[in-house]
C-alpha cells in the first residue's frame, strides 16, 4: 500500500480507525550509498483518531536496510524500528505545523511518510558490526580481515636518522 483514503475509514469525530497494512518501502540514498530495503513489502500499524479539532496519525513498522558498512564497505543489515507521528488540525489556517504534509485532500501519502520517518530512524553510520575495523587508510586493505599497522610509514624520518646514528655508535 502507497496511499491510504481516509474516506474508506468513515471516520467520526471521537473515533478511532486501526488498520495493518501492507506497506511498500523504496530503496534509499544515505551518505552517498543505496541502502535496499528487504522486504520491500513490511506489515505496519496505521491508526488514524480523529477529534473535532483535529486527526492524528500513527504509524508503526520495522525495516530492515541492506547496504555497504560505513567504513569497509562490505554488506551491512540495518533494523529500524520506525514509530511515526503526524497531526493535521481540522482548520490549520495556513499554519504549516497544523497540517501535515503527507495528506492532500483525503490521500495519506504512506510511502512519503515511510521514506521520511526511516530517514529520521536511521543511525548517523551503517556499519556491518558495531567495531567493524574499517578499512585501512594506507593501503586500503579490510582491516577486519587482515589487522595490521604500517609501523614504518608512521616514523618520522628524522627519527629514524636518529636511531640510525644510535646503531651507528653503539
Ligand atoms: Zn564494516
Ligand atoms: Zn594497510
Amino acid at each position: 500500500m502507497r496511499t491510504f483514503n481516509l474516506r474508506s475509514a468513515r471516520l467520526r469525530s471521537g473515533e478511532e480507525h486501526r488498520d495493518e497494512i501492507e506497506l511498500e518501502l523504496t530503496p534509499l540514498e544515505y551518505g552517498g550509498q543505496r541502502y535496499v530495503p528487504v522486504p520491500e513489502t513490511v506489515p505496519a500499524d496505521l491508526a488514524i483518531a480523529r477529534a473535532s479539532t483535529g486527526t492524528v496519525f500513527r504509524l508503526g513498522f520495522v525495516a530492515r536496510l541492506h547496504g555497504p558498512c560505513y567504513r569497509c564497505l562490505a554488506d551491512a543489515v540495518v533494523e529500524l524500528p520506525v514509530s511515526a507521528r503526524e497531526y493535521q488540525a481540522t482548520n490549520p489556517e495556513g499554519s504549516d505545523e497544523l497540517r501535515t504534509p503527507y495528506l492532500s485532500e483525503d490521500a495519506l501519502d504512506l510511502h512519503a511518510w515511510a521514506r521520511d520517518a526511516i530517514a529520521l530512524a536511521l543511525p548517523e553510520q551503517i556499519l556491518c558490526r558495531p567495531d567493524c575495523a574499517g578499512l585501512c587508510p594506507v593501503c586500503g586493505k579490510d582491516l577486519n580481515v587482515e589487522p595490521h599497522e604500517h609501523v614504518e610509514e608512521r616514523l618520522d624520518p628524522r627519527w629514524a636518522a636518529l636511531a640510525d646514528l644510535r646503531q651507528k655508535l653503539e
